[in-house]
């Protein structure tokens, strides 16, 4: 198993691009970049290259760490102001498809109430749903009946404005 890099390394009042990240790290770029579209390492995406405060990748570093220490069960998540995963508010969560295969877990900290989130598989809904209840938010009217024509949609009126497009 590789060594995980410790934050020490990292000037917290420094702005880092990727490769320098990884070159201080001792690491290939490549690893910073997933650690940032994969594993929630917060940075500047607006314009390439992408910049990564110090302070952020020293705290991600540090997260790492304890989240190798507290396994994270799959229907917790960790909540960064009380620093621990936690199980969602009253056993409820709700999950936003965001790609065809994944999507976002939503709940909040019972402890503190602040709002969490976790990426996660599609595949692992239904054990997280076995474990606390999960209301699956669909983007828009459109993606769930994307053939069905206008005469026959059964929407309330509220809805009605988004299926109007499709009378054509
Ligand atoms: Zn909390």
């Amino acid at each position: 198993m590789p060594k995980k890099p410790s934050p020490n390394l990292i000037k917290k009042h420094r702005i880092y691009l990727p490769w320098e990240a990884a070159n201080a790290l001792g690491m290939h770029k490549q690893s910073v970049i997933r650690w940032i579209k994969d594993k929630g390492l917060v940075a500047d995406q607006s314009q390439k290259p992408w910049l990564i405060k110090g302070s952020d990748l020293k705290l991600f570093l540090g997260e790492r760490k304890a989240s190798g220490r507290y396994k994270l069960s799959a229907h917790h998540l960790y909540c960064f102001s009380c620093r621990l995963p936690q199980m969602p508010d009253g056993r409820i969560a709700d999950y936003k498809q965001q790609t065809e295969t994944s999507g976002m877990l939503i709940a909040l900290c019972p402890v503190c109430g602040c709002l969490m989130h976790k990426t996660i598989k599609r595949s692992s809904l239904e054990a997280i749903r076995a474990k606390i209840e999960v209301t699956i938010q669909q983007a828009s009217p459109r993606l769930v009946l994307p053939d069905e024509p206008t005469s026959t949609v059964t929407l309330n009126y509220g809805a009605e404005t988004h299926v109007k497009t499709q009378a054509k």
